[in-house]
């Protein structure tokens, strides 16, 4: 007989508390293993006002705490610190990471390097593509901010102007040329600058040398092109992106700069870090950013996590058993239905008209935070502008 919903929420009730149970019990035994935490027979004493210390100044007797203590430095360094880590532990697995996909900070892969683990073999950085569109994203934001700040008004209602959308649009083509024109730096230098040509073309000055010809092209013009037109009256430029000649010059500068051939290069493999970010959002799921976890939490959060990221629901079904919390039939049949909901809408996810309904969704998005800035007097944020 199935389960009714009342009976699966208790089930599920009853299997968090005793995870809790068994956190409470591990944090406990380190606290207790800790003689620092734990009230002194001389409290009665004036207690001297703490002092700081580092994990190396902890007697041995503290090594609990010295275990729990592992970064001493600002949140920035803790990448780094993590990465010369993992890249020193890979050689104890027999293996080596040569490439790094990283999202812009030049001083990790620096600190890798400078360690020289694997001799002379140099471990090369890969850009995020995703981090690597956003950069134009960003850029075109902080250009209209900056320009308006010496009263040049880039954005606004004039046909033309730099607006959310068209800068989101704008994204989108250069992402999609990163991610497709990856047979060398030339050919994806020139698919971008294909946008940014399509998108100050006008009638009277047409640029669409650069964008593909054929009757499957993106481009309306050469599209128009293969029937034969006989006149540039046919050719109707209402272009989703177009720029005007007062924005274009600007746009220009910044496309100058996202085109750089050395930038581009480290693109052509198209990594990104989809993944990461997709197991990151799981284990975050169990130890939420904004709130602090003490370490056994971060590793028991970590250990289900990689295991349902890996297994699905048999990931955290081999866990609790392990750590003396066993699962019922009911359990398992629930885990096996988590697992087939979530196949199904991932495979929604990636069908066409829901792709369509995400793109519309992000889009409209943009234009209520454009309403919303210009109704504020001007932007208060903008994404890698500081
Ligand atoms: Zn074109």
């Amino acid at each position: 007989m199935p389960p009714t919903k009342q009976r699966s929420s208790k089930i599920r009730k009853s299997s968090k508390t005793a995870l809790r149970q068994k956190m409470a019990s591990i944090t406990a035994k380190r606290l207790s293993s800790n003689p620092s935490n734990v009230p002194s027979p001389a409290s009665d004493q004036t207690p001297e006002p703490a002092q700081p210390a580092t994990p190396a100044d902890l007697p041995a007797t503290q090594a609990e705490t010295a275990a729990s203590w592992n970064h001493d430095g600002t949140a920035g360094y803790m990448e780094i610190c993590g990465a010369v880590t993992m890249w020193g532990r890979s050689l104890q697995h027999k293996m080596r990471y040569t490439q790094f996909v990283g999202d812009g900070d030049a001083k990790t892969i620096a600190a890798v390097n400078g360690r020289k683990f694997y001799g002379d073999v140099v471990v090369t950085k890969e850009e995020c593509v995703n981090h690597v569109s956003k950069r134009l994203n960003a850029g075109l934001r902080k250009l209209v901010s900056s320009m308006s700040k010496q009263n040049v008004r880039l954005g606004g209602n004039k046909k033309g102007s730099l607006t959310a959308p068209k800068i989101g649009l704008l994204q989108s083509f250069y992402t999609t040329a990163v991610r497709t024109y990856n047979a060398s730096t030339e050919v994806m230098s020139n698919a971008i600058w294909a946008a940014f040509y399509h998108s100050i073309s006008t009638p009277d000055h047409p640029q669409h040398e650069r964008c593909p010809a054929g009757e499957e092209s993106w481009c309306f013009y050469q599209r128009a092109l293969v029937k034969k037109p006989k006149d540039a009256s046919e050719f109707n430029h209402e272009q989703s992106t177009f720029l005007n000649a007062e924005v274009a010059p600007h746009v220009y500068k910044v496309y100058e700069r996202l085109t750089d051939s050395e930038l581009l290069s480290r693109c052509l493999l198209g990594k990104t870090q989809n993944a990461n970010e997709s197991l990151h959002s799981v284990i975050w799921s169990k130890c939420p950013k904004h709130l602090f976890s003490g370490l056994a939490r971060v590793q028991i959060g970590a250990t289900i996590a990689v295991g349902e990221f890996n297994m699905g629901s048999q990931g955290s079904h081999l866990f609790f058993p392990a750590v003396g919390c066993p699962l019922t039939a009911v359990t398992t049949s629930l885990g096996q239905k988590r697992d087939k909901t979530r196949i199904r809408k991932a495979d929604t996810a990636h069908e066409a008209p829901a792709k369509r309904r995400r793109e519309l969704r992000k889009l409209a998005q943009q234009k209520a935070q454009q309403s919303a800035t210009r109704a504020e007097g001007g932007p208060s944020y903008v994404p890698g502008g500081f």
